[in-house]
């Protein structure tokens, strides 16, 4: 490889692409995907590795009590599964002689703008150190409310937090393909660009045999991650030399063209569904404001019309038109106690600066 597309990368891989029919670790795919990343490594390209499969790993080691609940069964699977992965991990890469490091995270760890960097400082030095980190979701904690979704939003949290040039997420198709074909013969759409709101009727709805994430997840975030300003790159992990083909520029699967970068503060914003402490339902001229996209216009009392919850400054909330439907979200400069007091009044304080400000498509 002689001049590799990107210089930072995380690449997803999910359950499928590294477990046979018995759900068991694939050793063959698995040494095939280790020795493309080391060669993208040997090459100077930064790769972070979301690696799922510690349940899947799981499976295979441990026989599971009939009366065990799911949370509680998924809870033994990853902890015993996480382990044989990593090591799993950490061999392939050692007789490449490369180290790895493994980092497993939960969604509140991206709650707080502090905890977020500090989880930044860790890759980036890890990075620095020539260290690939493999990371994962620490399953044996975080149970139902405060979950990832799957591995792919975790990844794109990743992704959007270490301002990577391209996120490849490696699944068991090929892309995405064209449901719309009179022909239905299987294409593979090459490319998507942002203006393509409708992509998810191209894709037949279900999720994969093992992992969680569906390609519909995927095309959301790969969606999501194009307007931040990444490309996006789904393609097929078990297609030998398919990290070395993307980053050679071959045309490979699905990529979803970016546009211009987004600032990082709003990067970490924009990931925050789920985290919000309170919510604010604003009048149709406010949402008007933010949506313009001539203007960058901060949210101010004015617009208001309501305040759900306790919040405080620095806390995370969630933005409602005027039909209750979320439209975005932001950090608040100042409490909802305050927020209250100023409901309505013209010439104050923006409760959400523009900066701080993350209003979805
Ligand atoms: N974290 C889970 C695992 O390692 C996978 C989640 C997913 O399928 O996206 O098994």
């Amino acid at each position: 490889m002689s001049n590799p597309l990107y210089h930072k990368v995380v690449v997803k891989v999910g359950t499928n692409v590294i477990t046979n029919n018995q759900g068991e670790l694939d050793l063959q795919i698995l040494d095939q995907l280790v020795s493309q990343t080391a060669e993208l490594h040997n090459q100077g390209v930064a790769v972070l590795l979301v690696s799922s499969g510690a349940v899947g790993a799981g499976r295979s080691i441990i026989k599971l009590l009939d009366d065990l609940s799911p949370v509680a069964a998924r809870q033994v699977l990853s902890s015993t599964g996480q382990i044989r992965l990593i090591n799993t991990y950490a061999d392939l890469f050692e007789e490449r002689a490369l180290k790895t490091a493994q980092i497993l995270v939960t969604k509140s760890d991206f709650r707080d703008r502090l905890h977020y960097l500090n989880i930044r400082t860790c890759l980036t030095s890890l990075l620095k150190h020539r260290i690939i980190p493999v990371i994962n979701e620490n399953d044996a904690v975080s149970v139902t409310e405060l979950m990832f979704t799957d591995n792919d939003e975790l990844s794109g949290m990743i992704a959007s937090m270490m301002q990577v040039d391209a996120y490849i997420i490696l699944s068991h198709v090929d892309g995405l393909f064209d449901m719309s074909r009179q022909d239905n013969a299987p294409t593979v759409i090459k490319t998507i660009d942002i203006s393509t709101e409708h992509f998810h009727q191209y894709i037949k709805p279900g999720t994969s045999q093992f992992g969680r994430g569906g390609m519909l997840t995927k095309c959301h975030i790969a969606h999501k991650l194009a307007r931040l300003g990444i490309t996006v790159h789904i393609a097929n992990g078990r297609t030998s030399g398919i990290l070395l083909d993307i980053l050679n520029g071959k045309e490979v699967g699905t990529k979803f063209i970016p546009q211009k970068a987004v600032h990082g503060r709003k990067r970490w914003i924009a990931h925050s569904e789920g985290l919000e402490k309170g919510a604010v339902t604003i009048n149709a001229g406010a949402e008007t404001a933010l949506r313009s996209p001539e203007r960058a216009n901060s949210l101010l009392p004015v617009g208001i019309e309501s305040i759900i919850g306790t919040f405080f400054k620095g806390d995370i909330i969630k933005i409602c038109s005027e039909n209750g439907e979320a439209i975005g979200y932001g950090m608040a400069q100042y409490s909802s106690e305050k927020t209250r007091e100023l409901l309505g009044k013209k010439g104050e304080k923006p409760l959400i600066h523009y900066d701080y400000l993350y209003i979805m498509p």
